[in-house]
């Protein structure tokens, strides 16, 4: 099985470069990738800059996971692949680190939510050897 195949309900993904956040997700761990040559910071990691494009390389980095809420939705309905799971919350927080990151919310209610909120990005394992990374209230 190619490693991405581990990663989240529906596989998009080939194997690639960035294999290395997969391992990270089997040590419950979250990796990013920085610019080298400018020092953009990167999550989900990417193998190349897209903001200097100067291809000096990329160094991994563990992330804190620590974010702060910056908008969410919650879904009724869901995509080939998500039925299960539906409601779900879906967010989009800012880690302390930098970049945006859209993933589910949980662990809260929604009457709890609040624009600014302190949240964390954590490694879910949601079956056998399979992974998402998920907010949960900080
Ligand atoms: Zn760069």
């Amino acid at each position: 099985m190619t490693a991405f195949l581990r990663f989240g309900y529906v596989n998009y993904t080939p194997d690639t470069e960035v294999v290395r956040f997969i391992r990270g997700l089997r040590e419950g761990k979250l990796y990013g990738t920085e610019c080298v040559g400018c020092g953009e910071f990167y999550f989900p990691p990417r193998s190349d800059c897209g903001k200097c494009v100067k291809g000096d390389g990329m160094e991994w980095k563990e992330i804190s996971g620590d974010a702060k809420l910056v908008t969410f939705s919650i879904s009724q309905f869901a995509p080939k692949g998500f039925e299960k799971v539906v409601p779900y919350i879906l967010a989009v927080g800012q880690l302390k680190e930098g970049p945006n990151v859209v993933a589910h919310l949980e662990g809260v209610e929604k009457e709890e939510i609040e624009i600014g909120m302190d949240i964390k990005l954590v490694v879910k394992e949601i079956g056998e050897d399979r992974y998402i990374y998920v907010f949960v209230p900080k």
